[in-house]
């Protein structure tokens, strides 16, 4: 099944919604409306930058979409300092990042947390962008696939295979994140593809819906050569999304 690439910009703490916008301008300006039939572009702001996002996108009919790199697993309530998914639709983000590893590193987030966050995503209508990957002990002891593997299982834990189908999956090795260390094409495949025989053993042939991006130290230089892989269908880029110029270059090569 040929599965339209997405590429992700995930900002982390960076750009306020002044920076963000002038971000979002240079993409706009650079990426013809034509490109949008073949890849989709999302940029995962933080929370304080999404209205602004918004007001462009909708002022100027963008075909880009956003969305946020964390959500609650609560609707609403007495959860200070949290952000909830229906809060997010509402705002007309369309992608929210679960199980990110620094906030599996920094939040202490566990499987059943990213479980919890996973599907209080879908039920808001939002596309989770499901984070996987292993630290550079697990991939030295070889390690790796059952790690990624048992990682996706539990975050998809109790959905629908219609739900688990709505899911984009993202490879981020943890040794290549943010390092300038890039996983090999045919290191990146190996886990895409495990992770999608194992949504395939669990929902059968939805698992050919489901979008696999790679991420860790994607760029302009790199990108080409992953999203050749027949199971990695886009990235989830960190550093190289907060420059419009090479963000635009490595959203053209993809
Ligand atoms: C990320 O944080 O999701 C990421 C892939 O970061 P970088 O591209 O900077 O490695």
């Amino acid at each position: 099944m040929a599965r339209k690439p997405l590429i992700a910009g995930n900002w982390k703490m960076n750009l306020n919604h002044l920076e963000a916008i002038a971000l979002v301008q240079k993409i706009a300006f650079s990426l013809p409306e034509k490109y949008y039939a073949k890849v989709d572009v999302t940029v995962l702001p933080p929370f304080t930058d999404i209205r602004s996002v918004q007001t462009l996108v909708d002022g100027d009919k963008l075909l880009l979409t956003y969305g946020a790199q964390d959500l609650s697993p609560h609707d609403s309530g007495a959860y200070t300092g949290d952000v909830s998914g229906p809060m997010l639709a509402k705002l007309g983000c369309t992608h929210v990042v679960v199980g990110h590893s620094e906030r599996r590193q920094y939040h202490e987030e566990t499987d059943e947390v990213v479980n919890k966050k996973t599907r209080a995503a879908l039920k808001a209508g939002l596309t989770p962008i499901v984070c996987v990957g292993e630290n550079l002990d697990v991939r030295e002891a070889g390690g790796h696939i059952e790690h990624t593997t048992s990682q996706l299982i539990a975050a998809l834990k109790g959905l629908k295979a219609e739900q688990a189908g709505d899911v984009v999956v993202a490879y981020e090795p943890v040794w290549a994140i943010g390092t300038g260390r890039v996983a090999t094409p045919a290191d990146a495949e190996e886990v895409c593809a495990a992770l999608r025989s194992a949504l395939a053993e669990k929902y059968g042939d939805l698992a050919e819906r489901v979008r696999v991006l790679y991420g860790g130290s994607v760029k302009s230089g790199n990108v080409a050569e992953l999203v050749k892989c027949d199971n990695i269908d886009g990235a989830l880029v960190g550093g190289a999304s907060l420059d419009g110029e090479e963000f635009t270059k490595l959203c053209a090569l993809a």
